[in-house]
């Protein structure tokens, strides 16, 4: 049994399980890396941990600090985590929309909750980014930890995603499928993986349909944290810098009907309790692994659990309003965040 002498240690880690039901008749084996199983629940920790040690490093943040960031989920939560556990105050600036369970567990945490108003075009005073970029200026000795731009988010992955999946798997991996929110993890893991096989590991991006990654037309979906959409007031359509383009060989476009079933199959079948994401990236999965064959392996990547979405994305009642488990509709006007 593994004894951590600080929770931090418990970032990262995290098994592969083999989907042996949805892989059912097909004969790629199917791996899934169970981020969940982190100690704030997500892959995000790992991204956390990582640019807080950049930042100590580079003297951005210094005891007695104060990290900012916006997030409306997982992000905050390693934050608010790591953070707390290395003395800094922890102030995260989130949508008005998301769900409150988002913030009581941020506050949960010790993380401060700034509000920010929704619905608002980039360019306005009171946008989040706005909002949380006026706190890192105000407040002495704070820090924003700019997830979308900061390498070392990506790097996380290149020193720890990467090679765990590399030697968990024994380097057989052939296909690395992830979601692309920041991008983080896709470009870092999938970095390190086309590395250290020589260009063997085809690296496949997971993408809502209508996100514009994978050349959506950017209208809005139902799954949160990843793909990439156009604000329909300013047309802004920025790409991240955690998100390095050229890593990404091959994205498969999965609908939100799509990506909401197999989410709830996970749950169903496997036993593993998901988040609408991690629905995404095994449905896009399943697609790769039936154009392959017994020689190949592919690993997917479930970057949250299915505790956050018990109102939404994992009742029954939500799909049904929503026409996910009768009559398929897509989209509604809910913004997608991330
Ligand atoms: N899924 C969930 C639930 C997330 O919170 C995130 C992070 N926004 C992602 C996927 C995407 O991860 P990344 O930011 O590393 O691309």
């Amino acid at each position: 049994m593994t004894v951590y002498e600080s929770v931090t240690d418990a970032i990262g880690g995290t098994p592969l399980f083999r989907l042996a039901r949805l892989g059912e008749g097909i004969t790629t084996p199917i791996y899934a890396k169970a981020e969940f199983l982190s100690i704030g629940g997500s892959v995000k920790d790992r991204a956390a941990l990582s640019m807080v040690r950049e930042a100590e490093r580079t003297g951005e943040l210094r005891p007695g600090g104060t990290i900012v960031e916006a997030t409306s989920g997982n992000t905050g939560i390693g934050l608010a985590i790591v953070g707390r556990q290395r003395g800094y105050r922890v102030v995260i600036g989130v949508s008005e929309r998301a769900a409150a369970e988002k913030s009581d567990i941020l506050r949960a945490y010790g993380a401060e909750v700034v509000l920010a108003p929704t619905a608002l075009s980039k360019d306005h005073p009171d946008h989040l980014f706005h909002v949380v970029r006026r706190l890192a200026e105000e407040i002495p000795g704070a820090w924003l930890a700019n997830q979308y731009d900061n390498p070392a988010n990506p790097d996380a992955h290149v020193v720890t995603t990467g090679p765990e999946i590399w030697e968990q798997t024994g380097g057989r991996v052939t296909h690395f499928v992830a979601g692309v929110g920041t991008g983080g993890t896709i470009s870092g893991t999938g970095a390190f993986l086309k590395k250290a096989s020589g260009g063997g590991v085809t690296v496949v991006g997971a993408d809502p349909e209508a996100s514009v990654y994978a050349g959506g037309d950017g209208s809005a979906y139902f799954v949160e944290s990843i793909g990439h959409f156009v604000h329909p007031e300013t047309s802004e359509d920025v790409w991240p810098e955690s998100y390095h383009r050229s890593v990404v060989d091959a994205f498969e476009r999965v609908p939100d009907r799509e990506s909401l079933l197999t989410a709830r199959r996970m749950a169903r079948e496997e036993g593993l309790l998901v988040g609408p994401s991690s629905g995404t990236a095994v449905a896009a999965a399943l697609r790769v692994a039936r154009r392959l064959g017994p020689d190949d392996l592919v690993v997917v990547l479930l970057p949250d659990s299915g505790r956050s979405y018990l109102s939404s994305a994992l009742s029954d009642d939500w799909l049904r309003q929503r026409g996910f488990l009768e009559e398929p509709r897509h989209g509604d006007d809910t913004e997608p965040t991330v």
